[in-house]
């Protein structure tokens, strides 16, 4: 989608009459200070799963500060993965998390950065919205801002948590504090509350922990005029009482509201640290609302699997990402949701694509996992390190999930090795291929723009063959909804050849029933093969834990199923 700009600031009496309010919205604004990944987004989203177990409607949003209008034309090193909504917005990968911990979807509002609000606020100054008036930060920039916030307070939301991206001193982070400042003022302070998280340090040296960083950024959001309410404190360890009372009287803050979260063994487990310190009923007395019980047993349901699995299931991830923790952020969780849901825990074997190309002994390396994933990607680099672990997953018959740019690896290299057509490629790769297995879709051959021009979001997937792996995992179901980020697809010229030769064609996009020819491919499946399903989809964008994706737990059961046949533990699994 392109993205669209910031709505007009929500007319009161106008949501007022939609449905009255019992109460006003209430905000939660989450800023970070000392270092950037502290995890903030994985703070936002855990307030709001507590939240949301308390009964109350919840959403999330993330501002960012740099003046990309959306993330979608950066590179993963830059960024991390780019996750994608069903409404098609190319997104933060906070988004992400927001989604799996409330395990509800997102849409484009809940991502603002920069760039869309000074590409809004430009856009009405050449419409002559400001009348002749001077344009400037403060108010047209922050006025953006708050409306970015307000739009999300619908008449049905109880909660707003809004978080605020980079850290408190960052330049281009200013308009966005200013802007809270600003909204804390024309909501009430007692509806917003605002929870800052900090680094608190270990130095080895000198044997102990230390606060002065923290201390130093509360003291700079003061400056802006903005006191926290709640300091949540990132560390490698616990706090000590004298800590805690130091932070407290240095950032203002009381002694309860000093919330400690040191380095969890799973990021699901924040939650319930936050829970353990009353943070929910903290949060909900500050902000006067009903009190009511926070029931967690879901939540501690899913951790007893995670924290007790009854075995290990390797899964190798060849891409080209690889070195970048963040690039794979929602492969990596689904993969772990679904080993989670088999009762086992996913090591993950990270497999940088041009390495394995380079390495003579490269069967080896795949023989050692378990199950295979290749997901989506861009360009030639490491390409042909997916064509080969497809075939080695097709050839052997072990696991194998491709995504996307995956699906479109395992199908060039079924033409090249089945069908023997040998000069087979994507046109991504090689326009001037005789075989052009995957193609540029028609609608994006007029396209120039590189941002929000993709096929993006959610798009129906027709699943016409009730036998298949694929309809199994499914469940049985018709249609399933996936989500989408390209520009290529398969060509369609090749589908007969496919057929007859053992691929299965298992899920289908079809716009028009009338001209099936026009459908596009959306799934492929091995006939005979354990499994061996590749999708034209980001599946990993829908997957949570505690609803992993059907196709990620089919892949780890399948995978788990065929090492137990095999008498037990892979080399990979006893290293
Ligand atoms: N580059 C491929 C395309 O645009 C695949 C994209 C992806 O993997 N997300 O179609």
């Amino acid at each position: 989608m392109t993205v669209p700009a910031v709505p007009a600031d929500p007319d009161p009496e106008a949501a007022g009459r939609k449905r009255k309010r019992k109460r006003p919205c209430k905000h939660i604004f989450v800023t970070g200070g000392v270092v950037s990944s502290l995890g903030k987004g994985i703070a936002s989203a855990s307030i709001g799963r507590l939240l949301r177990n308390m009964g109350f409607s919840v959403r999330i949003q993330k501002l960012d500060p740099y003046l990309n209008v959306d993330p979608g034309t950066m590179n993963p090193y830059q960024h991390g993965e780019v996750f994608v909504t069903d409404d098609g917005a190319e997104t933060d990968l906070d988004l992400g998390h927001y989604e799996r911990f409330l395990n509800q979807p997102c849409n484009h509002h809940a991502t603002y950065t920069s760039g869309r609000i000074y590409q809004t606020v430009i856009q009405k100054e050449r419409a002559g919205a400001y009348q002749g008036g001077t344009v400037q930060v403060i108010p047209h920039v922050t006025n953006e801002i708050k409306c970015a916030i307000k739009v999300l307070a619908e008449p049905e939301v109880d909660v707003v948590i809004t978080e605020l991206g980079g850290t408190v001193g960052d330049i281009e982070g200013q308009p966005f504090l200013e802007a809270v400042r600003q909204f804390q003022i024309e909501a009430g302070r007692e509806n917003v509350v605002l929870c800052h998280l900090a680094y608190i340090p270990y130095v080895r040296a000198a044997g102990e922990m230390k606060t002065k960083p923290a201390q130093h950024s509360a003291q700079k959001l003061r400056e802006l005029g903005l006191i926290p309410d709640f300091l949540f404190c990132r560390s490698e360890h616990k706090l000590e009482k004298e800590l805690r009372d130091k932070l407290s009287l240095f950032c203002n803050v009381p002694s309860e509201h000093v919330i400690e979260l040191p380095d969890a063994r799973t990021i699901y487990e924040v939650p319930l640290t936050m829970q353990k310190q009353k943070l929910e009923e903290l949060l909900t007395k500050r902000l006067g609302l009903p009190g009511r019980e926070c029931d967690m047993r879901d939540w501690k349901l899913m951790l007893q699997h995670i924290r007790k699995p009854k075995d290990t299931i390797t899964v190798a991830l060849v891409g080209k990402y690889i070195r970048l923790q963040d690039s794979y952020k929602s492969v990596t969780e689904a993969i772990d949701h679904a080993a989670w849901a088999n009762r086992l825990t996913a090591e993950i074997v990270r497999i940088e694509g041009e390495d394995l190309e380079r390495d003579e002994d490269w069967r080896a390396r795949l023989a050692g996992v378990d199950c295979i994933v290749v997901p989506g990607g861009f360009g030639k680099r490491g390409f042909e390190s997916k064509v080969m672990a497809a075939r080695f997953a097709r050839e052997t018959g072990m696991p194998f999930l491709g995504l996307c740019l995956g699906m479109q690896a395992a199908a060039v290299e079924y033409a090249r090795n089945v069908l023997g057509l040998t000069e087979a490629h994507s046109w991504e790769m090689d326009e001037k291929s005789p075989d052009p297995i995957v193609v540029l879709m028609e609608e994006q051959k007029d396209i120039a723009d590189l941002g929000g021009t993709m096929r993006l979001g959610a798009y129906p997937c027709t699943l016409p063959r009730k036998t298949s792996r694929t309809s199994k995992a499914y469940g049985g179901r018709e249609v399933v909804q996936e989500r989408h980020r390209h520009r290529l697809e398969f060509n369609n010229d090749y589908r007969k050849d496919f057929e007859q030769a053992g691929m299965l064609f298992t899920g289908l996009y079809i716009p028009d029933p009338a001209e099936p020819e026009r459908s596009l491919v959306e799934i492929i499946e091995l006939r005979d093969h354990p499994f061996f399903v590749a999708t034209q989809a980001h599946p990993e964008f829908k997957s949570s834990p505690v609803e992993p994706h059907p196709l990620f737990k089919a892949l780890i059961a399948t995978a788990y199923r065929q090492r137990m046949q095999a008498g037990g533990r892979t080399e990979a699994g006893e290293g």
